[in-house]
């Protein structure tokens, strides 16, 4: 893959495709790491004496512009991080784009209004998308891809535009991707990965092709209550997918056939609501009360899933412990955290909320070797899957 290192930037208008897509609360960004992540790649290019327009989307607008998936907030904050003023395109591809565009001089900064108030961006067909790329394209001469996050999305501005421009990965994509590298390719043991958050189908693909390479999967979180079902225990009212319960008995009689070690938990934070103020206990694992539901990992559980960090050489965590938003159930996926931070293994977070996570409860970042950008794009590579925006940088 080239980098920008391998494009001749000074004076040239560079289109960079980069992942901003952050929490906004009433207007505030609670959490600005995608865009302190992304700078980087700007920087560098300003300082090269590019003309930089940054294209990124904001949630899902459905691909019409709706005030509050605005990216304004955005520009403001990028313009503070980056210590000069960013000029902000009041639409994506229209006469304000161009204008702005145009606008610029050597060293300055754009950024455009939320692709994903196209329709273009995100469309199945291949003509409507094209289209749009081509307007995309026409801002700019050449194009560099650092939108991590979104690399696994066949989209407009990930997908079509690098194919009409000469083109270049950013400096995030070419962390993340040695990074993946590093996880899938001669990796270090023993390699344990720990999955949790709220959905088991989010983490289905992940787990059947880590079958095949991890030497230990622990499980927490929402999802670890249809593991416990799956072994025949009460739940109470735990989120569980039932449809997921073959699938999950079958991954297990796998990793006993190929030697791969399930932990699961010995403990459980069960509340009586899903409230911060609710009465809560720790109860064990198979035996949550049937008007209970779990809302955390116990502290025996975190011990026990410390301890099986302790020695690993690798590290892939995705999906918070508990509900960490809420204090009460935020110790189990600090206790993970920081198992991660004492094993000195080469220790990967993935996943907007487990990044959230880590932040929130305190953790300093360099205490991780690497926080990822991309929830759904490190998956999908851990998957096994092609990425579009990869494939499409590679070319
Ligand atoms: P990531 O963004 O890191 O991939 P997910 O989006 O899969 O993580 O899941 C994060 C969410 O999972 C958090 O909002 C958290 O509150 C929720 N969660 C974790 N454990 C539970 C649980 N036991 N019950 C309900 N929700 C949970
Ligand atoms: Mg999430």
């Amino acid at each position: 893959m080239r980098t920008i290192d391998d494009l001749d930037v000074a004076g040239k208008r560079v289109l960079v495709r980069a992942d901003l897509n952050v929490p906004i609360e009433d207007g505030r960004i609670t959490d600005d790491g995608r865009i302190r992540a992304g700078l980087p790649t700007i920087s560098t290019l300003r300082e090269r004496g590019a003309k930089v327009i940054v294209c990124a989307h904001l949630g899902r607008p459905k691909g019409e512009p709706r005030p509050e998936f605005s990216l304004a907030p955005v520009a403001a904050r990028l313009g503070e991080l980056l210590g000069a003023e960013v000029a902000f395109a009041s639409d994506v591809a229209g006469e304000s784009a161009r204008t702005t565009a145009g606008g610029l001089a050597d060293g300055e900064v754009a950024l455009l209004e939320n692709l994903r108030f196209e329709p273009g961006e995100t469309s199945k067909d291949d003509a409507e998308r094209g289209a749009f790329a081509d307007r995309l394209a026409a801002l700019a001469e050449l194009y560099v891809g650092d939108g991590f996050g979104a690399v696994h999305r066949r989209h407009a501005s990930v997908f079509d535009v690098p194919k009409r421009l000469p083109h270049a990965a950013g400096g995030l994509i070419a962390t993340e991707v040695a990074v993946l590298e590093r996880l899938t390719e001669d990796v270090a043991r023993p390699y344990a990965v720990v999955l949790g958050g709220s959905k088991v189908s989010d983490k289905l693909g992940v787990i059947d092709n880590l079958l095949g390479k991890a030497d230990r999967i622990l499980v927490g979180g929402g999802m670890v209550f249809t593991f416990l079902r799956a072994q025949g225990h009460e739940v109470g009212g735990s989120l569980l997918e039932e449809d997921q319960l073959d699938t999950v008995r079958e991954y297990l009689r796998r990793a006993r056939e190929a030697g791969v070690e399930f932990v699961l938990p010995v403990d459980i934070v069960a509340a009586t609501a899903f409230a911060a103020d609710a009465p809560h206990d720790v109860v064990p694992a198979d035996a949550i009360p049937a008007d209970r539901l779990g809302l955390d990992i116990g502290p025996e559980s975190g011990k026990l899933f410390a301890a099986r960090l302790a020695d690993a050489a690798t590290v892939f965590w995705n999906g918070p412990m508990g509900v960490f938003e809420m204090e009460p159930y935020s110790h189990g996926t600090r206790a993970v955290a920081q198992g991660l931070v004492d094993s000195g293994a080469f220790t990967v977070v993935g996943g907007g909320d487990s990044a959230a996570a880590v932040r929130r409860l305190g953790f300093a970042e360099d205490g991780f070797s690497h926080i990822s950008t991309g929830g759904g794009a490190s998956l999908e590579y851990l998957e096994g899957k092609a990425l579009p925006g990869l494939q499409a940088l590679e070319d």
